[in-house]
């Protein structure tokens, strides 16, 4: 028996600022999505026509959503797999900062990753 792994890519879906560290105190949603400036919801199209036929693994950063409801959308509707990244970039020092950033994901990860969780369940 030869075991086919489903899925060879992974992709981290973030904010262009969270490659810069400077950003991670910066607490206003507003301002955070000024940077952005609409990166995201642009690089998104071209990102899935790349990637054609093949399948990944996107982990999304929760604040884009909020941004840009299409995007999970359009991951999901491409094939691929959505997960979380977090939902805002940043070091989580403790468990109360990690309880809180996955509550703020809760409710579109639901409903996006576990779509895809029903579309696998039944694939198999
Ligand atoms: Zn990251």
């Amino acid at each position: 028996m030869s075991v086919t792994p489903r899925v060879l890519l992974s992709i981290d879906y973030e904010p262009v600022f969270a490659l810069f560290r400077w950003y991670d105190g910066l607490k206003d949603p507003a301002r955070r999505r000024e940077i952005d400036n609409g990166f995201t919801r642009q690089a998104i199209d071209p990102i899935l026509e790349q990637l054609g036929d093949s399948r990944a693994s996107i982990y999304l950063v929760g604040e884009i959503v909020e941004w840009y409801p299409e995007v999970p959308q359009k991951i999901v509707s491409a094939g691929h797999e959505l997960g979380l990244h977090c939902h805002i970039h940043r070091p989580l020092g403790n468990v109360r900062e990690l309880a809180e950033d996955l509550r703020a994901s809760a409710a579109w990860c639901t409903v996006w990753c576990a779509r895809l969780s029903r579309t696998h369940d039944r694939d198999q």
